[in-house]
């Protein structure tokens, strides 16, 4: 059965449980929002675990933690070992039973094969891995324009989704930062990164017939349409 017509049965009410996977900068952190929206799902998004760590005072945060901060600071991914051990802890939930969305784990085929183990321990079955696909330049233009609050993690962009108020989050009020892995320099790291380490993972999860690609559109609603329709859920 192809990737796509997998799905063509899928009963109503049904629990969800997602990878997604794109570049940075495909726009996955906002389609993973609209996505626990629609389906109720617990979200797990490993590069918010880490800034969320960042924010802790120095004395709470572990050698480990200090550790994966001056990757992520740099444009790195941080050590597999550290990765899986922090989404082992959290996918023991019971809050799991209404469904996961996986969002920035794995990132490499070590991380993939370490969740397949997670998931069948947990007795979670994945229903799909939905790539986001963008062309380069067009994620050069969102990295380098993306700016987040870092105080509720809201995010805009300096052309294409500017706030209210120039330099303002929306939400809280805080004044909007660029983050230190979307400097240039480590922008390019990033997405060399991307290319060698996690690339790979769209065949390795084609191969298990789970993989869903899903073009991005000019805006996130645009994509997140596709991403339903894609699933044959619109
Ligand atoms: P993201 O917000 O998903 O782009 O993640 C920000 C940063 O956190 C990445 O550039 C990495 O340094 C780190 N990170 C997040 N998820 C992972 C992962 N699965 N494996 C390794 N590093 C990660």
């Amino acid at each position: 059965m192809s990737d796509q017509s997998r799905l063509d049965s899928t009963p109503a009410g049904k629990v969800w449980n997602f990878i997604l996977l794109g570049a940075p900068g495909v726009g996955k952190g906002t389609q993973a929002e609209l996505l626990t929206k629609r389906f109720g799902a617990v979200q797990l998004s490993t590069g918010e675990v880490f800034r969320a760590a960042k924010k802790l005072p120095v004395s709470e945060q572990t050698p480990a933690i200090k550790e994966a901060i001056s990757y992520m600071q740099a444009g790195n991914l941080v050590p597999d070992s550290t990765v899986v051990a922090i989404v082992r802890e959290k996918l023991h939930c019971p809050e799991l039973h209404r469904g996961l969305l996986l969002d920035g784990f794995p990132r490499t085929v070590p991380q993939a094969e370490a969740l397949s183990d997670i998931l069948n321990t947990e007795n979670i079955p994945l229903d799909a891995v939905l790539s986001y696909e963008l062309p380069i330049e067009q994620v050069l233009e969102r990295l380098g324009g993306r700016r987040t609050c870092p105080k509720c993690g809201a995010s805009f962009h300096i052309k294409d989704r500017q706030p209210r108020v120039k330099g303002i989050c929306d939400q809280c009020g805080t004044e909007l930062i660029q983050r230190d892995d979307d400097r240039p320099e480590a922008i390019r790291v990033r997405l060399e990164t991307y290319d060698r380490k996690t690339a790979p993972l769209i065949e390795y999860y084609q191969k298990k017939g789970l993989l869903i690609r899903v073009e991005c559109g000019e805006t996130p609603q645009e994509t997140f349409a596709r991403t339903l329709q894609a699933l044959k859920l619109a």
